[in-house]
């Protein structure tokens, strides 16, 4: 495989999060938006894990729009344990051992039965290349662990700040980088000169 499409749609006035505990769209419109992923450079899976506030949750749903077709209103809990699910696929799609990207397809599996809206609705060649069309941004960030396990990608997260990243090819970082971005790396290099 080489690349993931979506053609999904999204709420251009914003997703919030209301006193009820449900991101929302502000009003009813929509805008179609196609979300392509043929690197590993900036994917929405390492995005979504890292939304690790509310405000950060809501501007993902406002950009990328909602995880399952149709369905802009999310719950928190809901939000948090797909969170979750995608974080454990990911850190074992991306794991050194063998085994645990074994369990990564698994659990893609499990996530199956769960989530039938997740189904790959095409596989088409474009351009030379097999491009999966996905049918929710789910299913896509599921792809993209996919895609890790493919392409030997590995997951790490930043010593200095503690944010999901990740190294090797098509990524763009090194593989074995110890941290998510030269500026982290220059703050651990100064705070040990300081100390
Ligand atoms: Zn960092």
């Amino acid at each position: 495989m080489d690349g993931l499409r979506l053609e999904t749609e999204r709420a251009p006035n914003g997703i919030v999060l209301g006193e009820d505990g449900l991101f929302r769209a502000r009003d009813s419109r929509r805008d179609r938006l196609r979300l392509e992923t043929f690197d590993l450079h900036d994917s929405y899976v390492v995005q979504f894990i890292n939304s690790t506030d509310d405000d950060a949750r809501a501007a993902f749903l406002t950009a990328y729009g909602c995880l399952f077709p149709g369905r802009h209103d999310c719950s928190r809990k809901a939000f948090f344990g797909l969170q979750r699910d995608m974080r454990q696929l990911l850190k074992l799609a991306g794991a050194d051992e063998a085994k645990d990207r074994a369990n990564a397809l698994n659990k893609d599996y499990k996530l199956t039965e769960q989530h039938e809206s997740d189904a790959i609705v095409s596989a088409m060649a474009d351009r030379g290349r097999l491009v999966l069309q996905v049918a929710s941004l789910f299913g896509l960030m599921r792809q993209e662990c996919m895609l890790v396990i493919d392409r030997g990608v590995r997951f790490d997260t930043c010593d200095q700040c503690g944010i999901a990243y990740l190294t090797g090819s098509t990524t763009s970082r090194k593989s074995h980088a110890q941290y998510c971005s030269p500026r982290c790396r220059m703050r651990s290099l100064r705070a040990r000169g300081a100390a």
